[in-house]
């Protein structure tokens, strides 16, 4: 197995059916680990440059940087920067790297790592430690630091959680890192795996894991020891990526998935073959007014196609019905539709658990909403609200009048769109106030990964997932679809 992450996942499976009941640690060293250190290094040489009036490092880029936050004097020697200024440098780097306003302000987690840890930590009964050659005079800025950076993600690290070096500063690490580890493991946890860019800290793990019970992953970032002290059974890994981490079983059993606009038969066919549960169509009146159909586009916005064929919608009524599927219906249109739909559904007695609608607001309006919810008590009524973001975050109080509004109208979910501009803090204040929300507009695999780690009620989503072998192709706006490719293998 090749994949850090994708090793990672099977064997935090394995260790949770060899010990169901225990509780589960994964612990990981922060610096260069969690952090990409490269940033601090630029911040503190530039804020140099700034203070002093100098102008040593005006062109130098996060790119430049090869070197870790303790090998700053060769990066020096690499600039070429004389050796009197360079000491001044050097000791001035010293004195601020560790300043509380530079753990605040300077500290950036590399792609992708927040979401492993948030991924552990909604697993039940897991936990994710950290393991730091900091010393405990910097406990406190760590703590804030770090939870400040994950709270859009959901993740908090707690004080418990945090070993570090009580031998001081960069005194003795991987004696540190093994006294952590034990610290963790008289505290009840069982450790499955440690994550650490320093090859040294791993062999040290590596010679207290009597039974190989820890899987060793090093982060091959930046690292200061020499690479040769690897230990054989470490696995190394660039890039945390979610997509090799989280595979299709594991998805939380508590979120709804979509399959977004099924509106024609390659899409129906994808999805009525998937694992997925409910499907999502577009409805509109057919150009006579007599059956409702399944398109995306209006006619006025993309005319009638030459030998454009539609479903019917109580084609896909049936098949729902035989293969005890459950529908979401995007009401494109208002007029006579919502008294049709009542209409049809009514016909093919679907029970109102099974059923979902989603309509815009000035669409539907107040009446149609209601209509719906009389009909249809138990179903999930739905309504985009990305219109309202700059009032939920700048006037939250009004906002949330409105959607008191929108729920007096019997609307019991709200849908957000994944690109909306500060989407995160939108949803964070949409769960405060207890009401349900749907995420929808989710491009591909990660971005889905990402979505299920916020834990909304549901996702709405093309699932064109080709590593996942699920081939949607979305709405098709414009009658245009998204693309994919299947690569044959080598
Ligand atoms: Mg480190």
């Amino acid at each position: 197995m090749k994949n850090w992450m994708r090793k990672l996942a099977r064997h935090y499976q394995k260790t949770r059916d060899l010990y169901p009941e225990q509780k589960l640690l994964l612990v990981f060293d922060i610096d260069g680990t969690i952090l990409d250190m490269r940033y601090m290094i630029l911040r503190i040489l530039k804020l140099f440059d700034k203070s002093h009036s100098t102008a040593f490092f005006k062109d130098l880029k996060l790119s430049d940087i090869n070197f870790n936050e303790n090998q700053v004097e060769e990066l020096l020697g690499q600039l070429k920067i004389p050796g009197q200024q360079s000491k001044e440098i050097f000791d001035w780097y010293l004195e601020h790297r560790w300043s509380s306003t530079s753990i605040l302000e300077s500290h950036r987690p590399f792609l992708g790592v927040v979401e492993v840890i948030r991924w552990f930590q909604i697993q039940p009964n897991t936990y994710v430690g950290l393991n730091t050659g900091r010393p405990e005079s910097i406990r406190n800025d760590t703590l804030r630091s770090l939870n400040k950076l994950g709270e859009e993600y959901k993740v908090s690290f707690t004080d418990d959680l945090l070993y570090m070096n009580p031998y001081g500063w960069d005194m003795k690490v991987s004696e540190g890192k093994v006294a952590g580890l034990r610290h963790f493991q008289k505290g009840g946890y069982r450790i499955f795996a440690f994550v650490d860019n320093e090859p040294e800290n791993l062999r040290a793990v590596s010679e207290i894991d009597e039974y190989r019970e820890i899987l060793l992953l090093h982060a091959n970032t930046i690292f200061e020891s020499k690479r040769k002290r690897l230990p054989g059974s470490t696995m190394s890994g660039k890039v945390y990526d979610i997509t090799e981490l989280i595979p299709e079983r594991a998805l939380p059993s508590h979120v709804q998935f979509v399959w977004h606009g099924a509106n024609d038969e390659a899409n129906l066919r994808q999805f009525l073959a998937s694992n997925i549960h409910w499907a999502e169509y577009d409805v509109r009146m057919d150009p006579d007014g007599d059956n409702l159909i399944l398109r995306h586009d209006s006619f006025e916005r993309t005319p009638m196609q030459e030998h454009e064929e539609f479903l019917l919608l109580e084609h896909i009524l049936k098949l729902h019905k035989k293969m005890d599927k459950s529908l979401k219906l995007d009401l494109k249109e208002g007029g006579l539709l919502i008294d049709k739909i009542v209409e049809v559904l009514k016909a093919s007695g679907f029970d109102s658990s099974q059923l979902w609608f989603n309509g815009n607001v000035e669409v539907l309006q107040e009446d149609r909403f209601r209509k719906l919810a009389k009909a249809y008590p138990r179903a999930i009524k739905q309504c985009p609200i990305d219109f309202l973001t700059p009032i939920i975050l700048s006037v939250p109080d009004k906002a949330k009048e409105m959607l008191d509004i929108f729920r007096g109208w019997g609307i019991n979910r709200f849908s957000v769109n994944w690109k909306t501009p500060y989407m995160r803090q939108l949803l964070d204040q949409i769960d405060k106030w207890g009401f349900e929300v749907n995420l929808y507009n989710i491009p591909d695999l990660e971005s889905f990964l990402k979505a299920v780690l916020l834990l909304p009620r549901s996702i709405t989503s093309d699932f064109n997932f080709p590593k996942w072998h699920y081939y949607g192709r979305g709405a098709g706006e414009n009658l245009k679809h998204y693309e994919y490719s299947i690569r044959r293998s080598p």
